[in-house]
């Protein structure tokens, strides 16, 4: 018998929220399947995503691996190329890249290709990570349209502020000001946006942690916007004692028993991703009850109260996230975000789909 963790990857889910994504979304569906789709595993998501019109993620050995796995929709390269050497393989996949510098543009001089690569064209309205500064704009698009391996143009930015309070509008208004006089696809949505900004669709949204059924909001759980959880990660307890007041749990001792409790020890650390930053009392269940954390999560186990769960015991199902417990949750007592916990999924957890 093998260490009892496992994640499984519920593809229906996957499905149920692409759905969900379609009956909001005005535009086509880029579905950002990105690091490993979220640590979902890049080629299962992708076919249960099979409806989206397009897929984006950063590796264009990922994008080769999502044609040469027959998927004809649209692929796109969020940060596109990073020289010129990869221009040929990108027209040879018919990818899409996304243009975001001008280092880019004198990388594409040098390419003789014709009209082959699709381009979406980065526009910084504030993010201020990637793309053209606003008075750029009419200098690269005249240069795009006139240039002889670009074929289609699509207009693009991203939102810094669309799962906060102040949202999008500041560069939505932006984006419209700088891109009116062009007639081109747009897009400009995250899962975020999406979600609560109808007017920011534009001809594509590029939805991402909300297919895998988390919330991109604070305030707003992913039930309620009809999402599902689509990783669960599940293990066991493997051994059980008794702490006496005064006894403490765990490296550097970090919680101590305040009354004599009951405790368990479950093979999950944070080597197969389970954030080590999880304070005492992050959530977790066994056998479907809710309890919490104690102390320092170590490299292959961690600890739970089975105070009041007289009936737990060695072999206790033990759901860390996903069906019965969001990710949300264990990712905010961690002090990060789901994204990252999805993602941090160790490759030495089996999968299960
Ligand atoms: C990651 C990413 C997305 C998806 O964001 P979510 O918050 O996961 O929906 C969309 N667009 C770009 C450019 C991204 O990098």
């Amino acid at each position: 018998m093998s260490r009892p963790i496992q994640a499984h990857i519920d593809l229906s889910a996957l499905q149920n929220n692409l759905r969900v994504a379609r009956r909001l979304a005005s535009g086509r569906i880029m579905a950002v399947v990105k690091a490993n789709a979220y640590g979902h595993g890049l080629l299962r998501a992708a076919e249960a995503l099979g409806e989206a019109e397009g897929f984006a993620l950063l590796d264009v050995r990922d994008a080769v691996a999502l044609r040469e796995a027959g998927f004809r929709q649209t692929i796109l390269l969020l940060e596109g190329f990073f020289s010129a050497d990869e221009l040929p393989l990108l027209a040879e996949y018919e990818l899409s890249t996304v243009v975001h510098c001008s280092q880019q543009l004198a990388m594409l001089d040098a390419f003789p290709r014709r009209k082959t690569l699709p381009v979406w064209l980065k526009i910084n309205t504030g993010m201020n990570r990637l793309g053209f500064a606003p008075e750029q704009v009419p200098a690269v698009m005249e240069k795009l349209k006139a240039h002889a391996a670009v074929g289609e143009v699509t207009l693009m930015t991203h939102f810094s502020h669309a799962d906060e309070p102040e949202g999008v509008a500041e560069q939505l208004e932006r984006f419209k000001g700088l891109t009116a006089q062009y007639r081109a696809p747009r897009s400009l949505a995250n899962s975020a946006a999406l979600l609560r900004y109808p007017a920011s669709h534009g001809e594509w949204v590029r939805p991402g942690i909300m297919l895998y059924g988390a919330s991109p909001f604070a305030d707003t759980s992913a039930q309620q916007f009809g999402l599902l959880p689509v990783m669960t990660l599940s293990s066991e307890i493997i051994s059980v004692r008794d702490l006496k007041a005064g006894e403490c749990v765990g490296y550097a001792g970090l919680f101590r028993a305040a009354r004599p409790m009951r405790v368990g020890t479950v093979t999950c650390g944070y080597a197969d991703g389970y954030p080590r930053h999880a304070q005492t009392g992050t959530p977790i269940l066994v056998d479907g009850q809710r309890t919490r954390t104690l102390g320092r999560v170590s490299m292959d186990m961690l600890s739970v109260d089975l105070s009041e769960l007289p009936n737990a015991g060695i072999g206790s199902r033990v759901t860390l996230w996903g069906a019965g417990l969001p990710v949300e949750e264990v990712a905010s007592a961690a002090g990060t975000i789901s994204y990252e916990l999805m993602c941090a999924l160790a490759g030495r957890v089996p999968v299960k789909y």
